[in-house]
C-alpha cells in the first residue's frame, strides 16, 4: 500500500463517538458466475453499510478475483486493510470522503474498528500496525451482540440483492468466515524427497512410489480420454517415465519453463508444492500456480479442465474423511468442478469426466443437496456428471456380476498362471466330454497342455470340476470394448493389472515377473526396470487399471 494513503488515511477526520466506530466483516458470495470473497462494513449508528469485492480492483483482472482465498487471518488481513484505507478515501467508491466532510456530512473515517471473528480482529489490528495507520485502529476489538445482530439485519438486505432474482431463502446464507481451523490438517501424505545425491540404493524403490503416488494424484484429476475410458492405464508406462523424468527436474528449472511458456507445467509445480515433492510444500504456492494453468490464456482445454479439477482437490482436502466440508470450500470446489467439468467435455466420452469431481461430489451429493435444494441448479453440469457416471458404473456392475457368475469362463484353469479375460470368447474351453458348467478354460495350447494331467481324470460326464482356486475373487477385470486378457502384477505402488488383447499370454507372464522381480537396489537394477518398461512400450501394451494402494 502506498504509504501517502496511509497519511492521507490518518488525516481523515475521526471523533471518539459511536457514529465513528465500523464493524466488519469478511463473507464468501458463492453466487455465479463468478463467486469470491466481499469485506462488509457496517456502521450501526447510521445503519450505513457497504460491501465491497476483495481484493479491490487492482488490474482488473479475472484471475485477481479468484486469486484472494484466505486461509488465516493474516493471509486474509493485508487485503481487508488495503480495502478499508481504500473505500475511506474515496468514499466507498463515489467522491471522497475527504469531500463529504467539507459537506459536513455524517459519515465519518473510523477512529475505532470492530469485527465479528476474534482472529481476524487481530491479525487486521497488527496489519495496521505495520502499515503505519493511526494507533486507535490498531486495537480492533470484537463486535458486540448488538452489532452483529444489526450486521446480520443489514447484511441480508445487501445480500438479497446481490442474489438478484434468486430466491435467496433457498441459497444457503453466506455466514462470516472464521479462521478457527489449520488447512494442513487433512492434506494428503507429503511426499518429500531426498536430494537424489544423498539417495540410498535402497530408497530408490521407495522413491519409485512416491512416483506412482504422484501420478495418480494428478491423473484423477486430469479428464479421461477416450483411450483411458477403453483402457484405464492407456499408456500408463509412458506417463511413469515422463512424469519420473520431470520429478527429477529442480522446481525452479521447471518453474522456468512454465512461465516461458510451456503452461502444462504450471499444474505440475503446482502439484508438487502441494504434496512437496521437491518444493516446500505450501497450499497458497499450489493455487496460485493452479490458477495461472485454468486461466492463461494458452492453456488447453485438457489443462485448464485439469488445473480446475485439482482446484476442486484443493477446497475438498480441507475436511477428512467423514468430517463435513466448511461452506465456502464446498461452493468454491462446485464452482471449479463444474469449469472443470466443462472444459472436460471436448475430452472425456460420455458417462466419464474426471474421476476425481465424480467420486468426491459423489461421496457428498446427499449431503450437500439435503438442505440446498438450490444446488443442483446452481451446478447443474456437475450433477449431471455425476448421473452419467453412475449410469456407467452400474452397467459395468452389471458385466462384472455376469462374469462373476461362471468364474470358469473367464479365467485360465492352469494353476500359477493368473491371466484374466473380460470376455468369455478370449479363453479357449476344453473340447473334452465334461459338463459344460465345470469346464476348464486356458488363455493358450500350452496352458492347456500343463493342465492336462491335472485335468484328465475329470473330463467326463458327471466328475467334479479339475479347477483348483475358482473361488478367489477375479480382479476388478477391464472392461473395455474388446476383448482382453489381463493378469495382475504387484509393483511397490499397489496392483497394477496388466492386461492386453493383442500380446501373446507368454509375454504377459514374462512382463509380470520381470516388474515383479525387481528389487532396486542399483543403477543397473533401475536401468533393467527402466528396459522392462520400454519393452512394454515398445509393444504397445494396453495396461489397464492400476489400483494403487
Ligand atoms: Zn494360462
Ligand atoms: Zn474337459
Amino acid at each position: 500500500m502506498a504509504s501517502d494513503e496511509v497519511m492521507r488515511f490518518n488525516k481523515l477526520k475521526r471523533t471518539k463517538m459511536a457514529r465513528n466506530v465500523w464493524h466488519f466483516d469478511v463473507r464468501y458470495i458463492h453466487l455465479e458466475p463468478i463467486p469470491g470473497h466481499i469485506l462488509f462494513l457496517f456502521q450501526p449508528e447510521s445503519n450505513y453499510v457497504h460491501f465491497e469485492h476483495l481484493p479491490i480492483a487492482r488490474d482488473n483482472k479475472l484471475s485477481d478475483t479468484y486469486q484472494y482465498f484466505p486461509e488465516t487471518a493474516e493471509e486474509a488481513a493485508p487485503e481487508i486493510v488495503r480495502a478499508i484505507v481504500h473505500l475511506f478515501l474515496t468514499d466507498f467508491g463515489r467522491k471522497g470522503i475527504e469531500m463529504q466532510q467539507k459537506q459536513k456530512q455524517d459519515l465519518q473515517a473510523p477512529w475505532k474498528l470492530t469485527g465479528e471473528e476474534k482472529h481476524l480482529a487481530l491479525a487486521v489490528g497488527k496489519e495496521f500496525a505495520r502499515v503505519g495507520v493511526n494507533p486507535s485502529l490498531c486495537a480492533v476489538e470484537q463486535s458486540s451482540e448488538d452489532v452483529l445482530e444489526d450486521a446480520l439485519v443489514s447484511f441480508l438486505d445487501v445480500y438479497s440483492r446481490l442474489a438478484g432474482a434468486r430466491p435467496t431463502t433457498l441459497l444457503q446464507f453466506p455466514n462470516s468466515i472464521s479462521f478457527d481451523y489449520d488447512p494442513y490438517q487433512n492434506l494428503p501424505k507429503e511426499l518429500k524427497v531426498v536430494n537424489r545425491k544423498e539417495e540410498v540404493p535402497s530408497q530408490k524403490a521407495e522413491y519409485m512410489d512416491r512416483v506412482l503416488q504422484y501420478i495418480q494424484f494428478v491423473e484423477t484429476c486430469s479428464p479421461t480420454t477416450p483411450e483411458k475410458a477403453d483402457n484405464p492405464t492407456y499408456r500408463m508406462s509412458e506417463t511413469i517415465i515422463a512424469t519420473e523424468a520431470m520429478l527429477r527436474r529442480p522446481f525452479a528449472e521447471l518453474l522456468k519453463d512454465a512461465e516461458a511458456g510451456n503452461v502444462a507445467l504450471y499444474v505440475d509445480c503446482a502439484s508438487r508444492s502441494y504434496l512437496g515433492f521437491g518444493s516446500p510444500r505450501d497450499r497458497q504456492t499450489a493455487r496460485n500456480y493452479l490458477i495461472k494453468a485454468a486461466f492463461h490464456p494458452e492453456s488447453s482445454d485438457a489443462t485448464r479442465a485439469t488445473a480446475h479439477a485439482l482446484l476442486t482437490r484443493w477446497y475438498h482436502d480441507i475436511a477428512g474423511p467423514g468430517q463435513e466440508i466448511r461452506m465456502r470450500y464446498m461452493y468454491a470446489s462446485l464452482h471449479h468442478a463444474s469449469l472443470a467439468l466443462k472444459f472436460a467435455r471436448s475430452i472425456a466420452p460420455p458417462g466419464f469426466s474426471i474421476p476425481q469431481i465424480t467420486s468426491a461430489f459423489g461421496d457428498i451429493k446427499e449431503l450437500i443437496t439435503k438442505d440446498n435444494p438450490l444446488v443442483k441448479r446452481q451446478y447443474p453440469v456437475v450433477f449431471a456428471a455425476l448421473k452419467e457416471t453412475k449410469e456407467r458404473c452400474e452397467r459395468e456392475l452389471q458385466a462384472s456380476l455376469t462374469r462373476m457368475k461362471q468364474p470358469l469362463r473367464y479365467r485360465c484353469a492352469a494353476v500359477g498362471c493368473g491371466i484374466e479375460a473380460d470376455h468369455g470368447r478370449m479363453l479357449k474351453r476344453c473340447s473334452g466330454p465334461c459338463d459344460e458348467d465345470k469346464k476348464p478354460h486356458y488363455c493358450s495350447k500350452e496352458c492347456q497342455k500343463n493342465d492336462w494331467p491335472n485335468h484328465k481324470g475329470f473330463c467326463k460326464p458327471g466328475a467334479p470340476c479339475s479347477v483348483v482356486d475358482t473361488d478367489k475373487a477375479l480382479n476388478s477385470a477391464p472392461l473395455s470394448k474388446k476383448g482382453q486378457r489381463s493378469i495382475l502384477i504387484n509393483t511397490p505402488g499397489g496392483q497394477m493389472n496388466f492386461a492386453s488383447s493383442t500380446i501373446s499370454p507368454q509375454v504377459m507372464r514374462e512382463v509380470k515377473e520381470l516388474m515383479e522381480k525387481r528389487e532396486i537396489k542399483d543403477e543397473a537394477e533401475l536401468a533393467t526396470y527402466r528396459r522392462a518398461m520400454k519393452k512394454m512400450r515398445n509393444f504397445e501394451l494396453e495396461i489397464v487399471k492400476t489400483v494403487f494402494k
